[in-house]
């Protein structure tokens, strides 16, 4: 069975979206830990992240690079923070938090709520300096 996040690269399901590649797909968390919270997650499906092939994990962390340049221009912080856990979703994926104090990678924080409005408008922000 696909999972949500296939579910989410095929359009079947809604995401908002920040940017995509032929192999990678980034949109925002739903839960997010900081406003500009992104997954990226291969369209190719896996499990756990350290089971991707070398040339795919290769390929993921320098769009991820990419992804992350887009967030740290959109939403100004010290540094944007990369975490893998994977234990809710089994379809690989990396979190990309920008960080204002090491405080904002813990995962057991209350998570922020926006509008669809505001999800909406953070996405097509990171999304713009994506393209840049
Ligand atoms: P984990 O698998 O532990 O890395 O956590 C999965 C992450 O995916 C959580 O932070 C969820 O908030 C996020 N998530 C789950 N479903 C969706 C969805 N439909 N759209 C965006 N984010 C999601």
């Amino acid at each position: 069975m696909a999972t949500i996040f296939s579910k989410i690269i095929a359009g079947e399901i809604p995401s908002y979206k920040v940017a995509e590649d032929e192999q990678f797909y980034a949109f925002l968390d739903i839960n997010p830990l900081a406003q500009g919270h992104t997954l990226v997650v291969p369209k190719h499906e896996t499990d756990y992240f350290f089971d991707l092939e070398d040339n795919e994990i290769a390929a993921m962390q320098i769009f991820t690079k990419k992804v992350a340049a887009a967030i740290k221009r959109a939403y100004p912080c010290i540094k944007v923070g990369q975490a893998v856990l994977g234990l809710e979703v089994p379809h690989a994926h990396i979190h990309l938090i920008p960080m204002q104090s090491e405080r904002d990678m813990l995962f057991t924080n209350p998570k922020l709520k926006f509008t669809a409005e505001e999800f909406k408008q953070t996405a097509a922000k990171i999304h713009a300096e994506f393209e840049k």
